[in-house]
């Protein structure tokens, strides 16, 4: 069936990112809530119809690891698309990972971070989900990231935002490659040659998700982007320290903090993959294949992780923190009706 607008009864804004708008809807006619994503452009309606049919395939991406299509449609300049509402929404929010824009610059706010087990589990099932888009449709990601992984109650990890449009790709200005980028060193490299370069050396491919899956773990893991941006504190030294420093690493132990009473420690196992993950040199990076292979991916599969309790009580800690920053904002809030 074909979705359109009249259908949809808007609810709540689940978010905003740098290209669009997402608001929860109902879908009237099958009374099921979908996440809708409002993308602006400034294109021909024949253009935008270019887009909705390169869309279209994504009705062929149904895995359990891939967050649901339901339809796309256009109205003027803007394509709208429906997508498997996932109610604990993205792993940054889950866990209480924030950047706030303060002055010029930005500020890295702590999360916490997820105990080993759960790392194992978001680790599989990104891959599984990554593999299956390589083998099942032939394409890469190109934006895996933390906000980029959605959860819902039932403790399930989905990914989204894959780039299935190049026309949407091209048409949607990717101006600030700033802040905080997931980037492998050679996407960067690519990039900074020029626009075209990136084509014609064809070294940003599918191991380049690889390199922002690793980069993603080790946030999930700590609750903090692994290049703070206190310490580069603009897009030049970042970009700079991903291209000729040393790969960031998963460490022995995280330390407790406010928001995260518990020191976790992670196992060689999860350190080496994450390791592998994050190699600079892209043929040498694993593969998808040596990920599932590995010791740590082996070892989740043969547990059992309770991902439902894990989300339920990130999603307590953080209404308990949203209710306390309100508190500390306005105390009047608090005696007012
Ligand atoms: P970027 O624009 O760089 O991709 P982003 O991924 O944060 O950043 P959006 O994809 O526009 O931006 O999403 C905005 C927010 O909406 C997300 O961070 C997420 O919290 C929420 N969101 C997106 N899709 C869904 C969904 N299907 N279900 C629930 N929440 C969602
Ligand atoms: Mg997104």
């Amino acid at each position: 069936f074909q979705i359109n607008m009249t259908q949809l009864q808007l609810d709540e804004e689940l978010g905003k990112g740098n290209y669009g708008t997402v608001k929860k809807v109902l879908h009237r006619p099958t009374n099921v809530f979908m996440a809708m994503k409002e993308i602006p452009l400034e294109l021909s309606p024949s253009k935008l119809d270019g887009i909705i049919m390169e869309l279209d395939i994504l009705h062929r991406a149904v895995a359990p690891e891939i967050v649901e299509f339901y339809g796309a449609f256009t109205i003027e300049s803007c394509v709208y698309y429906c997508m498997e509402y996932m109610d604990a929404g993205s792993l940054d929010k889950v866990l209480g990972i924030k950047t706030i824009q303060q002055g010029g610059g930005w500020v890295g706010e702590l999360g916490e971070g997820a105990p080993e087990d759960v790392l194992g589990r978001i680790a599989s099932n990104m891959v599984r989900g990554l593999k299956f888009l390589k083998d099942k449709l032939q394409i890469m990601h190109r934006d895996v990231k933390p906000t980029n992984v959605l959860v819902n109650r039932k403790g399930q990890i989905k990914l989204c935002d894959f780039g299935v449009s190049g026309q949407l790709d091209n048409s949607i200005a990717k101006t600030n490659i700033g802040c905080q980028t997931y980037f492998a060193p050679e996407r960067i490299q690519g990039t900074t040659a020029g626009a075209d370069a990136e084509e014609a050396f064809n070294t940003y491919t599918v191991s380049s998700d690889v390199w922002s899956l690793g980069l993603s773990m080790i946030e999930i893991a700590l609750g903090k982007y692994p290049y703070p941006p206190e310490t580069y504190n603009n897009v030049f030294a970042q970009l700079q320290a991903i291209v000729h420093g040393e790969p960031p690493q998963l460490p022995e132990s995280k330390p407790q903090s406010d928001v995260d009473p518990l020191e976790v420690h992670f196992s060689e196992n999860a350190r080496d993959w994450v390791r592998i993950c994050l190699i600079k040199d892209p043929v040498k990076r694993a593969t998808y294949a040596d990920l599932l292979d590995h010791p740590f991916l082996v070892e989740d599969s043969q547990r059992e992780v309770n991902m439902t309790a894990w989300v339920a009580g990130a999603l307590g800690r953080r209404e308990l923190q949203a209710r306390l920053r309100q508190d500390l904002l306005d105390p009047e809030i608090a005696n007012e009706p």
